[in-house]
């Protein structure tokens, strides 16, 4: 044998791991990872970021222990952070994170199956797709629709505007109108962006008291836009705003959509997984009416961070907006239920996503889901009737979902000394004891506290301690607040 080929006789081997070897691999990652698990309630629900030193970023030629790099990660990287996956984290807009998802992953990793054109896992992308049919089920959408699994909501929405302008409009669209309400998630605005319009295409329609879009207002925007020649063509509605979860009047906005034969996406990022209850349904009936609906099951399904989801109305449209010929891929598909997702998406290459929605729901089925978000709306209504028995609390927004705000207001303080002392109020709560993590929003200019409901793991005990952190920092701090006024 010459020596290139005993060179290749004698090739590295070490990356191909056998059953055994993965065994011992996970049994030394489970020694780390189960006693994180059992610990999640009592971590701190947040810690403030400090500034290590910088690692010295050497390039790891040679491989090193697994003990010893597990180690680096569990004990010298998971924290500081900020927590989603606990009970006391009540900021933004919390990821899930169920361990049956994380089992998904596992299994889709291993086995590494290429799910993008239906031909090559012909029975996976059809799981993907199921996955779709259920999303469209729950969102009471129409036969026709379909969808893709995207890596979040904000990817969802750009997709969204893509097909909205390919579908509505001609190859020059530099007049196209979109219409969303002030309180719209940002990611609409780096959407319309994305797709190519200047910023001033974006018109923002005034909320009213309950943070929903005003259609009087939007009425007019648009009259307004065709009297100056611009082309209206899409309106982004809200199921569950960012600030205070607050539901737009979909049924409202889809009439005004029909009538000028305008694209309704509705934003449903946050809100959407609630259309399984019955209150989430009433809050967003209309709904089922929109053209396109973004949804996050790394949101409201508690899935793990990376999973968003787009639904269209016809399937068609997603075809229209990304299918491209190409010679070097296999035979594309005819049939809608063998939907090759790289034609209806704008990614090719990707992770088999799908698994980490399907297993969960598999094995617990949509009304376990049902019973963890009714939940969290009944949480939500717990804690405001809890705050508005706080002396010097005003509620500033009542869920209609899952999220409230309100702050501190003791009589006779400018917006200034509202928003110091709102800010004090907030590291208060947070910092004490770190059990709970809260995040403040600005509504109609002035400084608000929120409380966004969605962790799965949290329950009653967690938003009762919570309260009783507010309680008590509220009183401290009108305490402090009265003798500095009546002291000298
Ligand atoms: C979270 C959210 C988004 C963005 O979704 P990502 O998954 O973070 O990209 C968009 N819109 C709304 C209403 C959201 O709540």
């Amino acid at each position: 044998m010459d020596k290139r080929t005993q060179r290749l006789e004698q090739a590295d081997r070490s990356l191909e791991l056998n059953s055994q070897q993965l065994s011992g691999l996970l049994d030394t990652v489970l020694e780390r990872l189960g006693p994180h698990l059992d610990s999640i309630d009592t971590q701190d629900a947040w810690q403030p970021p400090v500034t290590g030193q910088r690692p010295d970023n050497v390039l790891p030629a040679q491989g090193l222990p697994i003990e010893q790099v597990l180690d680096d990660l569990f004990e010298q990287r998971l924290f500081p952070a900020y927590n989603p996956a606990s009970p006391g984290y009540m900021a933004y807009i919390p990821g899930g994170g169920l361990v049956h998802s994380a089992v998904a992953d596992l299994i889709a990793n291993i086995v590494n199956r290429y799910v993008a054109v239906w031909q090559t896992a012909p029975r996976l992308a059809e799981l993907e797709m199921e996955v779709i049919g259920w999303f469209r089920q729950m969102l009471k959408l129409p036969d026709t629709a379909s969808g893709f699994l995207t890596t979040g909501g904000s990817l969802a929405n750009w997709s969204a505007v893509v097909t909205a302008r390919r579908c509505r409009l001609p190859e020059d669209f530099l007049n196209g109108m979109i219409y969303t309400s002030d309180q719209a998630h940002h990611s609409i605005a780096r959407a319309a962006s994305l797709a190519g319009f200047p910023q001033a295409n974006l018109r923002l329609i005034k909320s009213d008291g309950d943070y929903r879009a005003s259609l009087e207002h939007l009425r007019q925007l648009i009259e307004e836009d065709r009297q100056a020649g611009q082309r209206p063509f899409m309106v982004v509605g809200h199921a569950g705003t960012t600030n205070t979860g607050a539901v737009d009047d979909l049924q409202g906005l889809a009439e005004i959509c029909q009538q000028h034969e305008l694209w309704f996406h509705v934003d449903a990022a946050y809100g959407g997984a609630f259309m399984l209850t019955e209150r989430g349904q009433q809050a967003m009936a209309g709904i089922e009416q929109s053209d396109s609906v973004t949804l996050d099951p790394h949101k409201g399904m508690f899935l793990p961070y990376g999973t968003g989801c787009l639904m269209v109305r016809r399937l068609e449209d997603l075809y229209a907006a990304h299918a491209v010929d190409v010679d070097y891929l296999p035979q594309m598909q005819d049939d809608p239920y063998r939907a090759d997702i790289c034609q209806i998406s704008p990614e090719l290459s990707r992770d088999f996503r799908g698994l980490r929605v399907w297993l969960p729901i598999q094995a617990f089925g949509f009304d376990t889901f049902r019973n963890y978000l009714d939940e969290k709306l009944d949480l939500a209504h717990w804690a405001t009737r809890q705050l508005q028995d706080i002396p010097a609390i005003e509620v500033m927004a009542a869920p209609q979902l899952s999220i409230l705000a309100f702050r501190l207001k003791p009589d006779g303080l400018s917006e200034d000394k509202l928003t110091k002392l709102n800010e004090v109020f907030l590291k208060r709560i947070n910092g004490d004891t770190q059990r709970v993590c809260l995040s403040a929003t600005r509504l109609d200019g002035s400084f608000a506290i929120r409380i966004c409901i969605v962790v799965f793991r949290t329950h009653l005990d967690r938003v009762r301690e919570c309260l009783e952190l507010i309680r008590q920092a509220a009183e401290e701090l009108t305490g402090a607040l009265g003798e500095s006024l009546t002291g000298s």
